[in-house]
């Protein structure tokens, strides 16, 4: 029932033994004209879901992807594979558009790839209208997705593409995961007859940590000092300023960072983008304007030194480390301040109450990860509708948290912002709650006569870090909330009256101890060379000096020619013949015939 056709195209072409996963599946339906939605996580192999198709099929498979600043590295990726690829977007100038054009029209292209708001144009209609289609790919997309993070508002064009080209099959491909959206795209993309793919999205090879934020530019740095030296890695901010800040810290403190924001000119923004894809050990420290369509496959962590807004996006963004299935680190710190800060955010976003009451929703999932006492990972998948067992590589497996019983301190907490707010008129921020409870004197509690309160100094027996978890808490929970007049201060909602009456216990959770600290939990996550035996590693880093030579003469990145995980297999197999050669993983035909006698030289 196979095609036998695709076979042989994923291991002539692309070197590969056999599929992966649902690989095969779709593989076969699209080749036969059927139409498919398929949801696999980053790094899951979704590429070769339309590729080969597009080589079996007779005609030119036509990309639609957000991402003209990737076409130049995905179609120098393909032409060194020997696949007859372009694009045609706004970076070439109209002699080069021409040429692609005219390449297409005498069906010399396997691939072609185009921005959505250029397919859209009638130019491009009708040029494709002249030539033969193999099928249409849809990347990234969850675009069409209003409510998503990364909405393309042309991409609500492409739903025409079937009543165009009803007979061409068509494949939409993303690695967002809910059932909302995997409906809304079906929808707005007119995918009713697709067949649905959706693959496991669990990615056991990331550790997911999330620790309490403290200074959190030095706990970074200890990360990176302590698991990942050297390596390359994403570091996600909320804000521009945010960025450029920390890029600075990080270079003070000998780490080759970059920054990356939507502010930065699309100059640098290209250059900085390509110096992390090329070099080794780059850390990208950026807003999320950073990291769709980047298929850079050993970025060995991603941290979030700020809470990000939903859990899709979170998921997302972590994806981007360890697509070559080797340990990788997912780490976020997260504080009070992060909470305080997106609740403020979200009632002064613009946009209608149901807007808003979305992105409540969306935090509080987030939030709910944050504080969860089960496995990250089982939290993670259930939010995208799967089952699993805790997974032993979180850090809720490693160093479970304990939980204590924090309903006398919530209650202490709220009975100081309700007295505040009654007796006084008055609301105030976590800070000032903290050293009344904590009956500090400073200032403030002066002038305004806050040490006269029944609560003040209720609460000495925790310390201000303990107190600033009972607070986060709370606002995570949403037994108290931040005001609606902005400021940051606090007040009580529906569910505060519940534990100040005391009509449940309220269990809270405390990090083990060691966490705050950059506590080795289970050991680095290693790169490549570290895990081979002493005598693979001189061929190992002989092999991998070749390929940055070559990548630099091909000006491609270096995993365009071989992955690791390929030069591994050689430094462990050390092929004698090009026959052998032939058998290693990622090794195609045209490979082969480009570099096979360099590499067997290097291995003799
Ligand atoms: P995605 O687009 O889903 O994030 P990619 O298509 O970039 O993932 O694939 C991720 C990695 O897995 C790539 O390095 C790719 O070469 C590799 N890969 C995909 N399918 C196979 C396969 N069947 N066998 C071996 N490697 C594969
Ligand atoms: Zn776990």
């Amino acid at each position: 029932m196979s095609d036998p056709r695709a076979q042989d195209v994923l291991q002539r072409v692309f070197g590969y033994e056999s599929f992966r996963g649902d690989q095969q599946a779709i593989v076969d339906h699209v080749v036969g004209g059927g139409d498919a939605l398929v949801l696999m996580p980053t790094g899951g192999g979704k590429s070769l879901c339309y590729q080969v198709p597009a080589l079996v099929r007779a005609g030119t498979g036509i990309v639609v992807s957000p991402l003209i600043a990737l076409m130049q590295d995905q179609v120098d990726a393909l032409t060194e594979l020997g696949v007859r690829a372009a694009f045609l977007n706004s970076t070439q100038d109209w002699r080069e558009a021409r040429d692609v054009e005219q390449a297409f029209l005498d069906g010399e292209l396997d691939l072609l790839y185009v921005a959505p708001e250029r397919l859209l144009t009638d130019r491009c209609l009708q040029l494709l209208d002249r030539g033969r289609i193999a099928l249409f790919a849809i990347d990234e997309a969850h675009c069409v997705s209003q409510w998503g993070h990364d909405f393309r508002p042309e991409y609500l064009g492409l739903s025409m593409l079937h009543e165009r080209w009803p007979d061409v099959p068509r494949i939409a491909l993303t690695a967002t995961a809910t059932a909302a959206t995997r409906v809304e795209i079906a929808q707005r993309l007119a995918l009713d007859e697709a067949r649905h793919f959706v693959a496991s999205f669990d990615r056991p090879n990331i550790r997911y940590r999330i620790v309490e934020k403290n200074e959190v530019r030095r706990q970074l740095l200890d990360l990176l000092r302590s698991e990942h030296e050297g390596d390359s890695g994403v570091v996600y901010c909320l804000s521009r300023a945010r960025v450029e800040e920390t890029a600075d810290f990080l270079c003070q403190n000998g780490v080759s960072a970059l920054p990356y924001h939507a502010g930065l000119s699309p100059a640098v923004r290209a250059s900085n983008q390509s110096r992390f894809l090329r070099e080794d050990g780059i850390v990208m420290v950026a807003t999320i304007a950073f990291g769709m369509g980047i298929d850079k496959p050993d970025v060995r962590f991603v941290a979030h030194i700020d809470l990000p807004k939903s859990v899709e996006g979170y998921y997302q963004e972590t994806g981007r480390a360890g697509r070559d299935g080797l340990p990788a680190t997912a780490w976020l710190a997260y504080g009070l301040q992060d909470v305080v800060q997106q609740r403020r955010m979200i009632d002064e976003s613009p946009g209608d109450e149901a807007y808003r009451r979305r992105l409540g929703q969306q935090l509080d999932a987030m939030l709910g990860l944050c504080e969860t006492v089960e496995c990250r990972r089982v939290r993670l998948l259930n939010y995208f509708g799967q089952t699993i067992t805790a997974c032993g590589n979180c850090d809720v497996c490693l160093e479970p948290p304990q939980a204590w019983d924090g309903t006398v301190a919530a209650q202490k907490v709220l009975s100081a912002v309700y007295r505040l707010w009654k007796e006084r008129g008055q609301r105030y921020g976590a800070g000032h709650i903290i050293d009344i409870l904590r009956g500090k004197a400073t200032d403030r509690t002066r002038q305004h006569g806050h040490e006269t309160l029944s609560v003040f100094g209720v609460g000495a027996d925790l310390s201000e870090s303990a107190w600033r978890g009972v607070l986060r808490q709370l606002l995570a929970h949403g037994l108290l909330t931040v005001d609606h007049e902005g400021f940051g201060t606090l007040a009580l909602t529906e569910g505060s009256r519940a534990v100040l009456k005391g009509e449940y216990q309220l269990m809270l959770r405390r990090e083990s101890e060691k966490k705050g600290r950059a506590a080795k939990s289970g050991g680095r996550a290693r790169a490549a060379a570290v895990e081979l035996p002493a005598d693979a590693q001189p061929l190992f880093e002989a092999l991998r000096n070749w390929r940055g030579e070559v990548a630099k003469n091909h000006g491609v990145p270096a995993y365009v020619i071989f992955h690791d995980a390929t030069l591994r297999e050689i430094a462990l197999a050390r092929p004698g013949s090009i026959q052998e050669l032939g058998h290693i993983n990622g090794v195609g035909v045209r490979k082969l015939e480009a570099y096979g006698e360099d590499i067997l030289r290097l291995v003799a």
